[in-house]
């Protein structure tokens, strides 16, 4: 069985560790693959794109996919920063509107719309209109694993059942202890008011699909 996340933190912004750490902790804590998305924004996504870039097929290990958190970015700049992330062949990840930080209204609009975006991280309060957008264009709402981000959780999989947008849960890793067992995560989608069908759904199907747009 595969075990995927596809959020993670390292010190390229505000993570703990190294990525070459990151992918080995990962892999021992029973992940086949993972995502590595740090934070950028209009300063730092050049760099960044360049530095992760280096990952791509540096691991003999588990899948390593290279990509970016665009975070407090201004929502009218978010389409040019996506799509720069998006050519360079990364996976692209908005901060989203998370009731715990004080992120721009107008942020979920901009990604969801983007068509650049494959995640929508942590988005809070989310819209029914923007459950449809997301939807509309192929973006996966994510379950938060974070402490904070996640008090939402519920919301997001209740309209996110109503529309039939696509899920996936994220441990948003920044320091090791924060990586998901596959029981936590099991745990989590149950704690979301979702059924045990929707396990499979989230953790292997969704996963598969999104993994499939960067591992061939
Ligand atoms: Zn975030
Ligand atoms: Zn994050």
């Amino acid at each position: 069985m595969s075990f995927t996340d596809f959020h993670m933190h390292t010190i390229l912004s505000d993570g703990f560790l190294l990525p070459s750490e990151l992918v080995r902790r990962a892999e021992a804590n029973g992940y086949t693959s993972i995502a590595i998305t740090d934070h950028v924004d209009v300063s730092t996504i050049d760099r960044v794109i360049i530095e992760l870039s280096k990952m791509l097929n540096e691991s003999d290990m588990i899948d390593v996919i290279p990509g970016v958190e665009i975070t407090h970015v201004l929502p009218s700049r978010i389409p040019e920063l996506a799509k720069k992330a998006k050519q360079a062949g990364l996976l692209v990840i908005v901060h989203g509107e998370t009731i715990v930080e004080p992120v721009r209204k107008g942020t979920n609009f901009a990604a969801l719309n983007s068509g650049y975006v494959d995640i929508l991280a942590h988005p809070g309060l989310i819209t029914e209109e923007e459950v449809k957008l997301a939807v509309e264009n192929d973006v996966f709402l994510e379950l938060s694993g974070r402490k904070g981000h996640s008090f939402t959780n519920g919301h997001v999989a209740r309209l996110a059942k109503k529309y039939n947008a696509k899920m996936l849960v994220n441990s948003d890793t920044h320091t090791p202890s924060d990586m998901l067992s596959q029981k936590r995560v099991s745990d989590l989608i149950l704690g979301a008011g979702l059924k045990e069908k929707d396990i499979e759904v989230i953790t292997q199907i969704n996963a598969s699909e999104l993994r499939k747009r960067f591992i061939k």
